[in-house]
């Protein structure tokens, strides 16, 4: 369905686990080939296959419409970030992450470890519905850099964006099997977990626990992105309008479905008034869609996910019913035919709250006042999630020190979701926000299943035989004497 304006877009016929099995047994088959291409030749295809993707006239209609979200987020957000990650995972860094990388033992001198980095082979991903490319097909590029198969199983909910990339790979040219799609629920994706060689997992933790589960029996590596509360710290001496903008932009964004989005703002009690006044100005200026003119320009589009409405509105009503103040928005849906929410903002919220420790994952903000700028941090940290925060401060060395100290994966000092562009360095969940990375050579690395091979020097390879009499059976109590003499000076 297009949310935002409930027409129906397409159906789609859903893979059945033997669908799956079988995806995953081509890709199995076509990947030692495309694992056997040097890393140019790989990240040449990839790059222009990304070329095309960028020029292709019907991929943001088809996002567009599935998602609901505004054009402005659809290209400038999820388009742009994945031609950027193409870029950077298929140029130098990605060229340095992948190649041999030879070390020199302390210990053994006449020895050589050089660590490979090989594929591991076929990599489902599986995607949530917020982001249909950038969690989708943009998840697959750092295990196909690698030289691995991507089975790629988007969401149930926006399946045709992942499906418009799968026709384009075959109409240009690009490998057979090595990027496959299988549309389907939670049971196509739990046949994927039972099949592939590795899982990487953005959604829900409910399912990244379920994922997790499997994987540990079947012993697969996995990487899983979860949710968060991700936190805004704001210090009295911050630049509040700049702060406020700033809010109101990472908190409804794609009508506040974003994951690393500020979930919560933690303000210091001295300029609470004056922060909360600008924020409220900011959202009053916010131009809403709606099911007439879907195609008008607007900054908050439709939520994609109905349950979602209808989760944000029991967090609105549970908060108020504890004292919380509606501060802007807070209306049900007025357009009955698009998925559509009010951005609302709520004052007078007690860190206690549902609101201010569970996900809300739309356009709601929770604005709590703290003290001081410990007591904000506390607040902060008091959380079973860790993905994001900033920390706003008109020092910025102190800001710096104080986010260094926020249990996240990622966070940014006066600023906001920019960290998701910062693709050269690692991003992801500490606590229950998840296990493992996005970005960087970090993550890249994941994706290969990593070897040592040790090997004799060149030069001093010659000592080898003699070390290897000396040092193996049968045991002397002369060596043995040797080896205790190095030990007392070594350590
Ligand atoms: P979800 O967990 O409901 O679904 C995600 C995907 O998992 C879907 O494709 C779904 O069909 C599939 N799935 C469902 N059950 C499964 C099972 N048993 N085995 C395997 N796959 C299964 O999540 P969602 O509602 O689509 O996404 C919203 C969540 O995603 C939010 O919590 C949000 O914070 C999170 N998210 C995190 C990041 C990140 O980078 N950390 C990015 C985007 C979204």
């Amino acid at each position: 369905m297009n949310p935002a304006t409930g027409a129906l877009c397409a159906e789609v016929p859903a893979a059945s686990a033997d669908d799956v099995t079988q995806a995953v047994a081509r890709a199995r088959q076509a990947q030692p080939a495309w694992g056997a291409l040097t890393f140019r030749e790989r990240a040449r295809a990839l790059r222009r296959f990304s070329h095309r993707l960028m020029l292709d006239p019907d991929l943001l209609p088809i996002l567009i419409s599935e998602s609901g979200k505004p054009r402005f987020e659809a290209e400038a957000i999820e388009l742009f970030y994945t031609c950027e990650l193409v870029r950077f995972y298929t140029g130098r860094a990605g060229r340095r992450a992948l190649r041999d990388d030879v070390r020199h033992p302390f210990l053994f001198a006449n020895k050589r470890a050089r660590v490979v980095y090989h594929p591991r082979g076929v990599v489902g991903v599986i995607g949530p519905w917020n982001w249909p490319l950038l969690n989708n097909f943009a998840d697959a590029v750092a295990p196909l850099v690698c030289g691995n198969a991507v089975v790629l199983k988007p969401s149930p909910l926006t399946p045709l964006t992942s499906l418009h990339i799968a026709k384009l790979w075959a109409t240009e040219g690009m490998p057979a099997d090595i990027l496959q799609v299988v549309p389907g629920d939670g049971d196509a994706g739990a046949a994927l977990v039972d099949h592939a060689d590795m899982i990487f997992f953005t959604g829900s933790q409910a399912t990244g626990r379920k994922i997790a589960a499997t994987a540990g029996a079947r012993l697969i590596p996995v990487v899983l992105e979860l949710g968060g509360k991700s936190p805004m710290i704001v210090l009295r001496d911050a630049d509040l309008p700049r702060a406020a903008h700033a809010a109101v932009w990472s908190a409804f964004a794609h009508s506040g479905q974003v994951c690393i989005r500020t979930e919560r703002v933690i303000v210091e009690d001295a300029v609470a008034d004056e922060f909360t006044r600008l924020c409220v100005a900011e959202v009053s200026q916010l131009r809403r869609a709606t099911a007439d003119a879907p195609g008008a320009p607007a900054d908050i589009g439709a939520m994609t996910f109905p349950p979602q409405m209808a989760h944000v509105a029991q967090q609105i009503a549970e908060a108020t019913s504890q004292g919380a103040r509606v501060l802007a928005g807070g209306q049900p849906a007025s357009d009955k035919a698009g998925n559509f929410l009010a951005p609302t903002l709520l004052g007078d919220v007690t860190p206690a709250m549902g609101v201010a420790r569970d996900e809300t994952f739309g356009p709601l903000l929770p604005i709590i006042r703290a003290p001081d700028a410990e007591a904000a941090l506390r607040i902060a940290n008091d959380s079973a999630l860790g993905l994001s925060g900033s920390v706003w401060s008109g020092n910025a060395t102190r800001a710096a020190a104080m986010a260094r100290r926020l249990e996240a994966g990622s966070v940014c000092v006066n600023d906001v979701l920019v960290n998701y562009f910062c693709v050269e360095a690692p991003l992801g969940g500490v606590k229950a926000s998840g296990l493992g990375l996005r970005h960087g050579p970090e993550a890249l690395r994941q994706f290969c299943r990593i070897e040592t091979v040790v090997e004799d020097r060149a030069l001093l390879g010659f000592l080898s035989p003699f070390l290897g009499r000396h040092l193996t059976f049968p045991y002397n109590a002369r060596v043995l004497k040797v080896i205790r003499w190095f030990m007392r000076r070594l350590y």
